[in-house]
């Protein structure tokens, strides 16, 4: 059986569509999860548009072994150059370089002649195979673009030693059919095309990602580039999960294999929807929290006499449990490790017993926890620079004012701090703004309430601007305005670390 080999962009593709900047530490995280859940090439980043991208890639290529890293350049020797310099701890390295070959980017954007984009092309692939022997090559908005052109380009830059040849629908235009054409003329013209793996990267804005890819796929390329849970530019990047899944679930009439573990893709999505600040939708296929429930009585019925009625995936297979074990005072360490590892938690860096300590305080008085509790128990840990809330006390005065006294712990120091604002929300910042004295700027604020029970807790999202960085923080408690502090305060943290 021929393998397909899937490449991650999540930290690339994904993140470069966030507006966000993920630290170098969270980047880790994923990419520790993404080794786990074996995708096999994890695109880091484009470590030439910035030197905290650079040292991003740097470190992943450093830390993280049983995975190719690779990082994204233009056609532009400087690109090639400092991509390489970030890749040279890697244990295995890409260089993924490339150039647009459709006629409306090569005559607007680029301004080239396609003669001139060939030899682009041609240079480019020459110069990242003098420091590694795995090149990839990327014809963007390859569906839009003239399959002479592209056939005669992609023949050249496997001649030049690309390794890997990536024919993306950047545009998100293409339909399953005519993609599938795309790569199977490719297949069938390109004279050396038997010394590169063909790869696909498609976008959602027809809804149709998952779909051309499995065409493609079946048309014979053999990598697909995506994203865990679809993030990305736009309507987003293919949604790895889904392929993996849908490939799983027709394994045998794919003929190809995985080595993927795919009762990691649970774990691997909330980790990322956590780390991003991007929230998976409901019903979302594969990783949705409504994916594997029955809502009406006759599915439940069926369900209950025979799985296969109406379910095509067991839960279990995408490390969805399927007895949830019910955590409460009475559940030990090892339930609750276990439990948060499933969560995402995959990388705690505060001791067991002080999480454990906040678990059993929060048991006693909820009971029952259940995976959001255990979100706010995780919650109060503050990341990185010592900052945390000590005490918090809000008023309303009428409708449009209101006053916050607010304790924070800076550096084993507390500090008090009132302030009025516009509402409780507002003067709760401008009280924390008071005693962290950073210049940031709020974009985006949103509270939902999450769990089960009368003791709904609140889930804050904060999102700042901070230099030239946007930054996420996120927080919980059963006390709506103490998750928007912990929001704030954890994006504050973010924003100090960022400075060092
Ligand atoms: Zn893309």
């Amino acid at each position: 059986m021929e393998k397909l080999y899937i490449f991650d962009t999540t930290l690339r593709d994904g993140e470069q569509s966030l507006g966000i900047t993920l630290n170098v530490k969270e980047k880790l995280e994923i990419s520790r999860q993404l080794v786990k859940l074996g995708v096999d090439i994890i695109e880091a980043g484009f470590p030439a548009s910035s030197p905290g991208d650079f040292e991003s890639v740097q470190t992943i290529a450093r830390e993280i072994k049983g995975a190719t890293i690779c990082g994204l350049t233009r056609a532009v020797d400087r690109d090639i150059d400092v991509c390489a310099e970030a890749l040279k701890p890697a244990e295995v390295a890409r260089i993924h370089t490339g150039i647009a070959t459709s006629p409306v980017h090569m005559a607007k954007k680029l301004n080239m002649p396609p003669h001139q984009v060939l030899e682009a092309a041609v240079a480019a692939v020459k110069r990242a195979k003098k420091y590694v022997s795995d090149v990839e090559f990327y014809a963007e908005d390859a569906s839009r673009s003239e399959w002479d052109f592209l056939v005669q380009i992609l023949e050249k830059v496997i001649a030049a030693g690309a390794t890997v040849v990536n024919i993306p629908d950047t545009v998100g235009y293409a339909t399953p059919w005519g993609y599938a054409d795309l790569i199977a003329h490719i297949k069938n013209n390109v004279k050396n095309i038997d010394q590169a793996i063909i790869s696909i990267h498609c976008h959602n804005d027809l809804g149709m990602a998952t779909a051309n890819s499995l065409a493609g796929i079946r048309a014979g390329a053999r990598q697909v580039e995506g994203t865990i849970n679809g993030i990305g530019e736009r309507a987003g990047n293919t949604s790895l999960e889904e392929v993996i899944m849908a490939i799983y679930s027709h394994r045998k009439s794919y003929g190809i294999e995985l080595g993927i573990n795919t009762r990691e893709i649970a774990a691997t999505s909330r980790l990322v929807s956590r780390i991003s600040g991007v929230p998976t939708p409901s019903h979302k296929a594969i990783v949705g929290a409504n994916a594997f429930m029955h809502a009406s009585g006759i599915h439940q019925d069926g369900v209950l006499k025979e799985r296969d009625t109406y379910e095509i995936i067991d839960p279990e297979i995408v490390g969805v449990p399927r007895n949830l074990i019910v955590l409460s005072a009475r559940s030990g360490r090892h339930a609750l490790k276990h439990r948060l590892e499933e969560l995402g938690y995959t990388d705690i860096q505060e001791s067991l017993d002080d999480i454990y300590a906040r678990f059993l305080t929060l048991a006693d008085q909820k009971g029952e926890i259940f995976d959001e509790d255990l979100h706010a128990v995780m919650g109060n840990v503050v990341e990185g620079n010592g900052i945390s809330i000590k005490t918090l006390s809000v008023a309303s005065h009428g409708a449009s004012t209101a006053s916050a006294s607010v304790t924070l712990e800076v550096d084993g120091q507390e500090v008090t701090e009132a302030a009025l604002g516009n509402g409780p929300v507002h003067a709760v910042f401008k009280a924390i703004d008071a005693i962290v004295g950073k210049k940031v700027k709020l974009e985006d604020y949103s509270l939902k309430s999450v769990s089960q029970g009368s003791e709904a807790l609140g889930d804050a999202t904060v999102k700042i601007r901070y230099k030239d960085n946007l930054i996420v923080g996120r927080g919980i408690s059963t006390d709506v305005f103490e998750a928007s502090a912990r929001a704030y305060v954890n994006a504050l943290s973010k924003a100090s670390h960022l400075a060092e």
